[in-house]
């Protein structure tokens, strides 16, 4: 990678502070790279990840129309089927409007509840 004249210069001023034990960042006296105040402030500048508790699916348009008409005549929500076979809610949401294939063993207890191969 080629590095400008800027970076350059930077780099070495940072080499310089840590061979004379001070902090790479701002020059004041640190035992390690960088101060306990920049590593506080350059963690400020990490957005915090927030974690969905749950996905929608995409479109609710079903991809896999005889596993959601299967669910809707005899009224087994996506949250019932994942318990009847063993996954999440989520992952049956996927199969039906997603396009999402189940792998074995679960197609197989899936497909023996429907009655048909429907993946
Ligand atoms: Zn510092």
């Amino acid at each position: 990678m080629k590095m400008t004249a800027s970076a350059q210069a930077m780099r070495h001023l940072r080499d310089k502070r840590k061979a004379s034990g001070l902090c790479t960042r701002c020059g004041k006296a640190s035992e390690t790279v960088l101060c306990s105040g920049c590593k506080q402030q350059l963690r400020s500048y990490k957005k915090p990840r927030i974690k969905a508790a749950f996905r929608k699916p995409r479109k609710w348009t079903a991809t896999n129309y005889s596993l959601y008409r299967y669910m809707v005549e005899n009224n087994i929500s996506a949250k019932k089927l994942g318990e009847m076979v063993g996954v999440s809610e989520r992952a049956v949401l996927r199969w039906v409007f997603e396009k999402a294939t189940p792998k074995e063993p679960v197609k197989s207890k899936v497909e023996s509840l429907v009655g048909d191969s429907i993946f």
